[in-house]
């Protein structure tokens, strides 16, 4: 009998978690696994806004994909996938055309904009590592021409962040502390720096606890950042963003630099696939298989699940993406052998945001709040976690974050 081809589209946490795990089960006669990535490396997603606020090189975000792959289990392509036919079961790369008899799609997330007016053209987003690069590049050139121009213009110095879910106040959380380095090293005094965050709900990370809230809030306005709460961001235009004040009441915040922080959808070439999809998510069945395909899981920031117990969808986060992926490597090694799938079970070992190198706010362990320095070691401890799940102790050591003191 043939084997089974497995092609796996993205290798990002929930694509890379696939295949891993499936190099780790099968026999190198097994299956044929093919991890498709348009890049030959992967990155961190959970710490693009290091890099993006300038605390972390790009470089320490990433990693050639090969280094935790088998090479005589796996066939890695670096291509961009540019179609997927869930019914022909072919996918179109700008390398050629690809088949498979189990297919994962695991291409990830992209920023939100819910067709808010000027975002997609003036507004920068934390999306992936030259992303990244080009907001902390923008914010320096920013600071170097105010530096020289001779009729300052104070308004290259603000720098708006739109939505204050966990991404803008991580991102925040580090700007705080990288604000006053770009002061120092650019001749900028400090009181002509702005940051200001602008979220649309009446409060700052809403649904988290609230005394957490009030301690990420205290700490970042200590470190000068302002927030304009209960306010949506309407229209973003190339001098900054206008923002909804009241019933037909709008103000104008002038800045030079716009980052769109405020929500996540999934890969767009999920809605021209003929899986229904809502915001390019797909309400994947409990085995992680796209409804009407046996033969295709979704596993990441494109699939959506609803947390029965809290009647809410579950958040696209690296940590479900990680866990579905075990679960779908089991899955298709079942199925490949004429067993049946099993249904994944997320396990939430609770949320913690950064807020900068050294501080921190959290949830863990079934309701226990954490802050401050202990918060923090704890986040180094997640993503060191993370790397050693796909790398193993070589990538921990590698890339692993140490300065935890
Ligand atoms: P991704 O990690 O986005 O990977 C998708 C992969 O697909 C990438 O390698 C990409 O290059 C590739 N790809 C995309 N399009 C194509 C294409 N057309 N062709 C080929 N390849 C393609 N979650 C947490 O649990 N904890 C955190 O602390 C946390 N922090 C975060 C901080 C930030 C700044 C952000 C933005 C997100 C954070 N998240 C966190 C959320 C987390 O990053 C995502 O949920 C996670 O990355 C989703 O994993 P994924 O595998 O679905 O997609
Ligand atoms: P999010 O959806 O969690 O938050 C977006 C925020 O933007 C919300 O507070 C929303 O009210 C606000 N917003 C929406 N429209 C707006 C508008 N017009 N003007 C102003 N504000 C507006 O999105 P996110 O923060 O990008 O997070 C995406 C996912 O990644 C989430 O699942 C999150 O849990 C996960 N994540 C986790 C961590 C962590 O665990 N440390 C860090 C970052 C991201």
């Amino acid at each position: 009998m043939k084997r089974p081809t497995v092609l796996v589209l993205g290798g990002g946490y929930g694509g890379l978690s696939t295949v891993v795990n499936l190099q780790k089960k099968i026999g190198t006669d097994d299956m044929d696994i093919v991890l498709v990535n348009k890049n030959d490396y992967h990155y961190e997603s959970t710490w693009l806004h290091e890099a993006a606020a300038g605390t972390l090189s790009p470089e320490d975000v990433r990693y050639d994909i090969k280094r935790v792959l088998n090479e005589n289990k796996v066939k890695f392509i670096k291509a961009t996938v540019e179609s997927i036919d869930v019914d022909n079961k072919k996918v179109g790369t700008d390398a050629g055309e690809l088949s498979y008899d189990y297919l994962v799609i695991a291409l990830g997330f992209e920023g939100e904009t819910f067709g808010i007016e000027g975002l997609d053209k003036y507004a920068l987003s934390i999306a992936d590592v030259n992303a990244a690069r080009q907001i902390r590049e923008h914010i320096e050139y920013q600071f170097a021409t105010w530096s020289l121009e001779d009729e300052k213009d104070d308004s290259r110095l603000t720098i708006v962040v739109g939505g204050a879910g966990f991404t803008g106040i991580e991102f925040l959380g580090e700007l705080g502390n990288r604000v006053p380095e770009l002061c120092e090293e650019f001749d900028v005094p400090r009181e002509k720096v702005r940051v200001i965050c602008v979220e649309a709900a009446p409060m700052v990370l809403p649904g988290f606890d609230p005394q957490l809230v009030d301690y990420a809030t205290s700490y970042l306005k200590s470190k000068g950042i302002e927030f304009s709460i209960g306010t949506p961001v309407v229209e973003a235009t190339p001098e900054g963003v206008k923002i909804k004040t009241g019933e037909d009441k709008f103000e104008f915040i002038k800045a030079g630099t716009v980052v769109w922080a405020a929500g996540v959808r999934g890969n767009r070439l999920i809605e021209e696939t003929s899986i229904e999809s809502k915001r390019a998510r797909v309400a994947v069945r409990e085995d992680m298989r796209a409804p009407g395909y046996d033969d295709v899981f979704i596993v990441g920031d494109c699939a959506f699940m609803m947390n029965e117990d809290a009647g809410r969808p579950y958040p696209p986060t690296a940590q479900i993406a990680m866990q579905q992926g075990v679960q779908i490597a089991e899955n298709i090694i079942s199925l490949a052998k004429g067993g049946k799938t099993k249904k994944f079970v997320p396990d939430l070992k609770g949320t913690v945001c950064s807020l900068g190198e050294d501080d921190a706010i959290g949830n863990v362990f079934d309701g226990k709040l954490v802050t401050g320095k202990k918060a923090s070691f704890l986040k180094k401890m997640i993503d060191n976690r993370a790397l050693y799940l796909i790398g193993g102790p070589s990538l921990v050591l590698k890339k692993g974050k140490f300065n935890v003191l």
